[in-house]
């Protein structure tokens, strides 16, 4: 059902196939006047030096508490709100065009959206719209009826037990193959089953009162009901203990394990593959990669020690949680008040309008695309972008040259890579074809189905064929960026280019501190401590010497180290080794773009200020307030654990300290309190 949003999702939280940018802005067209530094969101009374975070965005974070329907707002949610309403614009006027055909995308997206807010009729179908399926599941026999099952779940686009779908072979990256994923979990992450600490064991509690309540909700006697949902805990912290640690999940040797049927069938031998991928409709398996054996081991053995009548209570939770969201508001209201209260303190459901919307947005979302950029994406922009990316470029080349940590050899190879780095900008060349998709104004639910079913297949024909170059891994209306190792590609889609990442009529300093960042950051990704183990073609082979290797990690320990002792919220930490990757790509994308400006000011009056600043000040305040947000601290917690990125405050406090330019632009002294003394600033890109 959401096996379209699961997917995004699950390529930024495994951060294997692509690794995000999560970014924030505000989406009003650039009137000349407006100034691309908002000096009235700075902190003049916080001293560069002690806390630059506070000092670029202070007022703002006074200013600007968390809205009762969010979990974290910065200039990404500000963005994301302004496009709310110009996708609302583009879903009402495809339903006032009296002139869309049937079948064209205009009428799905109408109908797609329409159906959503008919209440009414969602309310009075009720549970009616799973039991189909929840009768398939309860008509389940054996172990061969299990393993068929859960195939068909997966078409559906119902995630359990693991997860399957196609992607590019890691060391034949024409070449597109199977792949099987962990997964099968309801909660977040696997500690939060296994981890004594007190945050851990409130959300396991509340987790289970919340599986209670849902299968009561489903019809079952609440006693029942509370003997399934220990069921279902007792299933899932066994899958939790086999399952690899999220810190394991980023490195690209440890979960490449290429195999065939027979293999597969050997390392997990009581689940029967065949059976599953022929329920799939897969018919090529002759290369399957198993992202974790240990965890698909595991789950065989769980398969015939667990009873089949428990699996049954397990599935059955699987669609009711994936189901709940476009089901009745007793659903969708029990699972908010465990994914959105419990885990993020999120207070207020979002308005039906805007969740509507981004589910439609979600499964229609390149004839949703293409609509917006037809409205909203200028073709100057990506002209520009061509522009400040060959700069960049240029910029980055330069710098490994000089790298005095790298010897000649890897050099080449390096600078080879960043020859052939592929660029997109805004939107696809080749819109996705939705013509075999059927959407009505009839069922909601039945056309997210539609939906997911029609992605599975999708995702599916691709297994055994050449890769499709020419395919985005995002949608043109997500404020986001990508880098894909495999595709060996930076791609920027049409809603990040706006302010205050992007500004067509700005200064250098500006564009270059916020866009030149983004892209300096996505093409770094290249080159950090998981992307450096691919080569130029997106292949995981070692181009490196074993001295620049061991080069490259004493100076990323440094920043391990630095981020590892950044504390937020008292004694909780960031985790230096999870958020290594994008700590590199900040690091360089400031570095890099900072180089690039430099160039292009080249002959220009360096001193001269804009606003009362200069061009090398204005840099790294575009910067720091493109970054600027408040977290509420349910939500940091999951995301000290869960995420990737580093905190906001941390990406910008962690980051500019290391580097050189920024003392000397803003004067930075010893005796302030971030200063840091230079042989303790790493050296990276
Ligand atoms: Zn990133």
């Amino acid at each position: 059902m959401k096996s379209k949003l699961s997917k995004i999702s699950f390529i930024m939280l495994a951060c294997l196939i692509i690794s995000g940018i999560m970014f924030s802005c505000k989406n009003k067209v650039m009137k000349q006047e407006d100034p691309a530094i908002k000096i009235a969101n700075m902190d003049t009374t916080v001293k560069p030096g002690d806390d630059f975070f506070r000092y670029a965005n202070g007022n703002w974070l006074k200013n600007n508490p968390v809205p009762a329907e969010y979990s974290i707002y910065g200039t990404f949610e500000e963005l994301r709100e302004n496009n709310n309403k110009q996708l609302r614009q583009i879903m009402e006027e495809a339903a006032a065009d009296k002139n869309a055909t049937a079948g064209s995308i205009k009428q799905k997206i109408a109908d797609f959206y329409s159906s959503g807010m008919d209440s009414a009729a969602i309310e009075k179908t009720g549970i009616k719209a799973i039991q189909a399926d929840l009768d398939k599941i309860d008509a389940i026999k054996s172990v061969p009826d299990l393993v068929k099952t859960i195939a068909y779940l997966h078409t559906l686009g119902i995630n359990q037990m693991f997860y399957f779908f196609s992607g590019q072979d890691d060391k034949n990256s024409e070449k597109v193959i199977a792949q099987l994923y962990q997964g099968g979990l309801g909660l977040p992450d696997r500690d939060y089953y296994l981890s004594k600490d007190p945050r851990s064991q409130e959300i396991r509690t509340e987790y289970v009162k919340h599986l209670g309540k849902t299968f009561e909700l489903s019809g079952v006697q609440k006693e029942q009901a509370d003997k399934d949902s220990k069921i279902v805990m007792d299933i899932e912290t066994k899958m939790a203990d086999v399952s690899s640690t999220r810190l394991d999940l980023r490195d690209p040797v440890k979960n490449y394990n290429k195999m065939d049927l027979a293999g597969l069938q050997k390392l997990a031998p009581q689940f029967d593959w065949s059976t599953y991928f022929s329920t799939l409709g897969l018919k090529a398996t002759d290369e399957i990669n198993v992202g974790q054996p240990k965890f698909f081991s595991g789950i065989a053995k769980l398969v015939t020690t667990v009873p089949v009548d428990q699996w049954k209570t397990y599935l059955k939770w699987h669609l009711l949680r994936e189901a709940s969201p476009f089901l009745s508001s007793a659903f969708e209201k029990e699972h908010f008040s465990f994914y959105s209260v419990v885990l993020s303190g999120i207070k207020e459901m979002k308005p039906r309008w805007k969740r509507v919307l981004s589910i439609t947005s979600a499964s229609l979302g390149e004839a949703v695309g293409q609509l917006y950029v037809e409205k909203y994406f200028p073709a100057e922009a990506k002209k520009r972008m061509l522009e400040l990316v060959t700069n960049l470029k240029d910029a980055l080349k330069d710098r490994i040259e000089k790298l005095s940590w790298m010897c000649d050899a890897t050099k080449k190879e390096a600078e080879a890579k960043l020859a052939k780095m592929n660029l997109k900008v805004g939107y696809p060349d080749k819109w996705r074809d939705y013509s075999s998709l059927k959407i009505t104004k009839d069922s909601y639910f039945q056309n997210i189905m539609a939906a997911s079913q029609f992605e599975f297949q999708r995702d599916l024909n691709k297994i055994g064929k050449p890769v499709d170059r020419t395919e985005w891994g995002m949608t043109p209306q997500t404020v986001n960026a990508y880098y894909s190792p495999n595709m060996n590609e930076i791609v920027f889609p049409a809603a990040i280019l706006q302010p205050p990442f992007f500004f067509m009529n700005a200064d250098d300093a500006v564009n270059y501190g916020a866009i030149g960042v983004v892209i300096g950051h996505e093409m770094t990704h290249g080159f950090d401590d998981q992307g450096r183990q691919f080569d130029k073609d997106g292949n995981l082979r070692d181009w490196w010497t074993p001295e620049d290797a061991t080069n490259f990690e004493k100076q990323t320990q440094v920043l391990v180290d630095q981020f590892d002792n950044y504390k937020m919220l008292d004694s909780l930490h960031v985790d230096g080794k999870l958020t290594l990757g994008e700590n590199i790509a900040d690091m360089g994308g400031l570095t890099v773009a900072y180089a690039a400006l430099q160039k292009a000011m080249n002959g220009k009056d360096q001193n001269a200020k804009i606003d009362g600043f200069t061009s090398d000040q204005r840099f790294f305040l575009a910067y720091a307030q493109v970054w600027r947000g408040n977290t509420r601290d349910k939500e940091l917690m999951r995301r000290l654990k869960e995420d990737v990125h580093s905190p906001k405050e941390a990406r910008v406090n962690g980051q500019v300290y290391n580097i050189p330019e920024f003392y000397k632009a803003f004067n930075i002294k010893p005796t302030d309190k971030n200063y840091k003394p230079e042989n303790l600033r790493p050296v990276i890109w």
